[in-house]
């Protein structure tokens, strides 16, 4: 949402939450298209008339100038003039009928023009993203004035391309932002003489459709080619949108730095960074809502949404709703329609080699999509991601905990973390400061799969970029970092093998005492359950010992101030390894004075 709508609802939101019907109200937004039926059974299941209001208006603010128009739009309609009277001059400008929904504006028109410029048709199977859709086409009409570029961006297989061709099947946007026509071209990762065939027969393509008596000889080197093309464009194509699908490569860009409009997808946001002109982008998020992922599955299988088995909703949750896999296993599905069970045992195993490519997707398997993602960084870059091997599914980690682990300035690792989201190979959580990592459970899945063998060494070395860099003593400052150590120490060394490393830490009352005093008892406790089986293997007597301190004195652990370890510690029984601990630390307490 823009500045301006945005301040005037919160201007007015007292009042709008006073005197609104939402339920009328959002029937006209999900017609536009710019609330999902998700969305809006949320709100409903909201006890009140007021408390819809709210939370309509909480959402309200979450999007974009469409919404804001669809809001207006809608109260005119349920004829609240007053209150729409307040909206209305803050209307953002955006043309009238630029986002009528999709089938309004698929015409034969359409149709024709987007064939003559190779953009792929709808796959058989689809399913609708409007607000994606609508996200992209707002962006797209920025371009109707002045040339620049949009980039959708998001990770392997979130559907980008897919977007990208739905967003110009729409006749307002055509004719008003791009009557030069569309073009669309696949790029993908290819070196130099390849960049210039394509390029050479798109230029060919655009002049033939021009007169079929000039007969240029082919541009025959990309300098030329990249002259020609703005000629082209410049001279007889003005106002046109070219499409570059799956790009990869920023010197690949460059050739398209011709002051034209293009549309791009890739899966590194960053690309458009050393061209020059109006940059837009839109993120694509990696999965699916769980009712548009069955759909898809529905629709492979022939069958109604309810009829589908239950193992249709855990292939979905497995795969967090990745378009791409989804849609990779319903098309074996509808070959093999007794296979649920199988799939899903498949993708649960990480036998993504098995799940093999149906249609027209370019990668073979699902793990060489995410392979070639990985591929493309610079060596030293593959060898620190393999590091994120090791994070526990779901686990989030701040900056400075992959700064103790690559030993490298923190400023050092920003950078390379910046890269890694910017290619769609890490997630950011930037609500949280510090800024918190984390990957796609796909990611991680497959980077387990890739590196089974060297699991063992690689939580190793985590083990020991701590030690390094805490000689002294663990870290207590309670901070994100600390709390990673603190919780996930011992699951490193557990993993790695490092039995001896693990028992001196567990079989220390100062360890118990900080890891208690930080994150309270139950996790410690956790940990001797755990891990007991390794502990036993040392000593089972010392084991009991200090796990029965933890549940005799759990109560205690969790007050605050936090009380004297040694001193509850004293308490136990003599013969207890705890025991012998607090006592040594009471005499060097007495004799310190
Ligand atoms: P990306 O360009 O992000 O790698 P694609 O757009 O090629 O992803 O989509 C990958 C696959 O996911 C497609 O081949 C298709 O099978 C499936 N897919 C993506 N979006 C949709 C959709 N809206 N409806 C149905 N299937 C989709």
């Amino acid at each position: 949402l823009e500045e301006r709508p945005r301040s005037c609802l919160l201007r007015f939101r007292h009042k709008l939450e006073e005197d609104i019907k939402p339920s009328y109200l959002m029937d006209h937004m999900i017609s536009d298209g710019v609330m999902t039926v998700d969305e809006e059974e949320k709100i409903r299941s909201q006890p009140t008339r007021k408390e819809q209001a709210v939370a309509l208006l909480e959402l309200l603010l979450r999007k974009d100038n469409r919404a804001y128009i669809s809001f207006y739009n809608a109260l005119v309609k349920e004829t609240y003039d007053d209150l729409a009277n307040l909206l209305h001059d803050d209307l953002p400008y955006v043309l009238p009928d630029a986002h009528k929904s999709s089938s309004d504006g698929y015409t034969p028109y359409v149709q024709a023009m987007l064939s003559e410029g190779g953009v792929p048709q709808r796959p058989v199977v689809f399913v609708s993203r409007p607000e994606l859709v609508n996200r992209v086409r707002e962006k797209l009409y920025r371009l109707q004035k002045d040339p620049g570029w949009v980039t959708v961006f998001g990770m392997a297989g979130s559907g980008k391309s897919i977007l990208a061709a739905e967003a110009v099947r729409h006749q307002g946007l055509i004719e008003e932002c791009f009557p030069g026509g569309i073009h669309w071209l696949s790029i993908g990762q290819l070196d130099k003489p390849d960049l210039l065939v394509k390029i050479q027969s798109l230029c060919f393509r655009l002049e033939q459709s021009l007169d079929s008596q000039s007969l240029h000889r082919p541009p025959n080197s990309l300098d030329e080619a990249k002259e020609r093309l703005r000629f082209l464009m410049l001279r007889r194509y003005p106002r046109a949108l070219l499409i570059l699908d799956d790009i990869w490569d920023s010197t690949v860009l460059k050739t398209f730095d011709i002051h034209c409009r293009i549309l791009l997808t890739t899966r590194n946001r960053s690309l458009t960074d050393s061209v020059s002109g109006a940059k837009y982008e839109v993120e694509v998020e990696s999965g699916l809502d769980e009712n548009k992922a069955l759909e898809i599955l529905a629709l492979y299988t022939d069958t109604k949404l309810h009829g589908l088995p239950e193992e249709a909703r855990s292939i979905v949750r497995e795969c967090k709703g990745s378009p791409l896999v989804v849609s990779l296993i319903g098309a074996l599905l509808k070959e093999k329609p007794n296979r649920w069970r199988y799939y899903l045992s498949q993708l649960q195993q990480k036998q993504f080699k098995r799940i093999r490519k149906s249609s027209s997707y370019d990668y073979d398997a699902l793990d060489q999509a995410m392979a070639a993602s990985i591929e493309v960084l610079p060596e030293d870059h593959q060898e620190l991601y393999k590091d994120f091997t090791v994070l526990e599914q779901d686990i989030k980690v701040p900056a400075k905990v992959l700064s103790v682990l690559w030993d490298l300035e923190p400023e050092e690792v920003e950078d390379i973390l910046e890269e890694f989201v910017n290619k769609s190979l890490l997630f950011v959580d930037s609500h949280n400061k510090p800024y918190l990592y984390y990957l796609h459970d796909l990611q991680l899945d497959f980077l387990v799969e890739q590196n089974r063998t060297q699991l063992e060494s690689l939580h190793t070395k985590v083990v020991h970029q701590y030690q390094q860099h805490y000689r002294d003593g663990p870290p207590i400052s309670g901070d994100e970092e600390c709390l990673y150590w603190i919780r996930f120490l011992t699951y490193h060394m557990a993993k790695a093998n490092l039995c001896q490393e693990l028992y001196s830490l567990m079989f220390s009352l100062d360890w118990v005492s900080i890891k208690s005093k930080i994150m309270g008892p139950a996790h410690l406790i956790n940990d001797y359950v755990e891990y007991g089986p390794i502990l036993d293997k040392e000593n089972s007597e010392v084991r009991s010992q200090f796990q029965e301190f933890l549940s005799l004195n759990g109560h205690q652990l969790e007050q605050r101030p936090f009380p004297d370890v040694v001193q509850l510690a004293l308490s136990q029984p003599h013969t207890s390894e705890v025991y012998r601990q607090a006592l040594l630390q009471a005499q060097d307490r007495a004799s310190r004075g």
